[in-house]
């Protein structure tokens, strides 16, 4: 039996997909082997990898002037592929630091460029600080933010507008795909597939092609993305059953209707949990209400010592992966694309009937 997985990733991927990964799984379409047995270099597999590369630009509206990429290392590797590819050593670099993947995304770049914060939300980051009071540099070479704090549950409900033209970097690892967005406002977006894209293993980076052939020397060559991109994201091996996987997941998007269907749904099931929180003194979000995040969704309990039984109860009913990050402790549910209404609103009786049993 299939649980409800409330997991910030690795996350919960579409039931259609997996079954259809399980058809494919012994001979993809006549080939006699499965994608994960194929030459990168074959003509099976370089239609995968064309076919998905097609939906994602579809699904997001990528113009045709930027670059997508497929590549392994994860979002961390960007936190050192974003200062290789667009700074030079000694060059500014600006960051927005509301919690704890842009604190490690700042603390990576510092190795590289000298990093303004050009804001910072505080202890104990449930906010976005307000744009008017940034203070952003003259001449930095890009400004890094982090749209959905994975942890902290905060997100952005707006696109920073730079004045000064700086690139906008983003690293969308948690938000990327639930909901549509506008590409041109970016120099650069990246993020780890283990979300809402596909299974870990696969880096997606979309980066604007005049920012390329900028890498410094000294910029390993499968992290350059001139190079990355020259070669179709084959410059070595790539990560070829993830991307297969992610394929089949943008096809399933498309079939729910795009990214703006899917977004109406995220924001559908977000409200419900919210509003489940809100209502209750037993549960607490402590995240102001204009950044609050779609995917993830931390709470407390009014008393912390049945944190413990929560978890199990809801383990009991199916209610799987609810654990706050161990930095934060409480519970944190995330409910990215693949998380149907259903299993929101499964977890939100669960909760009616915890809080009447307990309180
Ligand atoms: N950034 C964000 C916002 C994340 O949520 C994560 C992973 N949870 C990372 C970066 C790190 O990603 P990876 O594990 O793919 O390196």
């Amino acid at each position: 039996m299939r649980v409800y997985n409330f997991s910030p990733g690795p996350a919960v991927l579409p039931q259609e997909v997996l079954e259809q990964a399980r058809e494919e799984m012994l001979d993809w379409r006549g080939t006699g082997m499965s994608v994960m047995e194929m030459s990168h270099r074959g003509k099976a597999f370089i239609s995968i990898a064309e076919a998905a590369e097609a939906d994602l630009r579809e699904l997001l509206g990528v113009p045709k002037s930027y670059k997508v990429l497929f590549l392994q290392g994860g979002a961390m590797g960007q936190f050192a592929g974003v200062p290789l590819n667009l700074s030079k050593p000694g060059d500014t670099v600006d960051y927005v630091n509301t919690g704890a993947w842009s604190k490690k995304a700042i603390g990576e770049a510092k190795q590289y460029a000298r990093v303004n914060v050009a804001a910072d939300a505080g202890e104990p980051y449930t906010n976005i600080p307000l744009l008017s009071n940034w203070k952003v540099s003259e001449n930095a070479a890009y400004l890094h933010y982090t749209p959905n704090e994975t942890i902290g549950g905060v997100e952005f409900h707006f696109v920073p507008e730079l004045k000064n033209g700086t690139p906008l970097v983003a690293d969308m690892s948690s938000t990327l795909l639930s909901r549509p967005i506008d590409i041109a406002k970016f120099g650069v977006i990246y993020g780890g597939a283990q979300k809402n894209v596909g299974p870990a293993g696969l880096t997606l980076v979309i980066v604007r092609e005049d920012l390329l052939g900028r890498a410094r020397p000294g910029t390993p060559a499968f992290m350059d993305y001139s190079a990355m991109a020259k070669e179709g994201s084959m410059l070595n091996t790539p990560p070829t059953y993830a991307w297969y996987m992610a394929g089949l997941v943008f096809q399933w998007l498309k079939r729910q209707g795009g990214l703006k269907a899917m977004g109406e749904t995220n924001r559908r099931k977000a409200e419900l949990l919210y509003t489940a929180i809100d209502s209750s003194s037993f549960y607490k979000n402590p995240v102001q209400h204009d950044a609050r995040s779609w995917m993830n969704i931390p709470f407390v309990l009014a008393r912390p010592e049945l944190d413990k039984t929560f978890i199990a109860e809801a383990k009991d009913a199916g209610l799987v992966t609810l654990e706050g990050h161990r930095s934060v402790g409480g519970m944190r549910a995330s409910i990215y694309n693949a998380m149907p209404l259903a299993g929101v609103e499964a977890l939100v009786s669960f909760m009616k009937e915890f809080e009447r049993k307990h309180a």
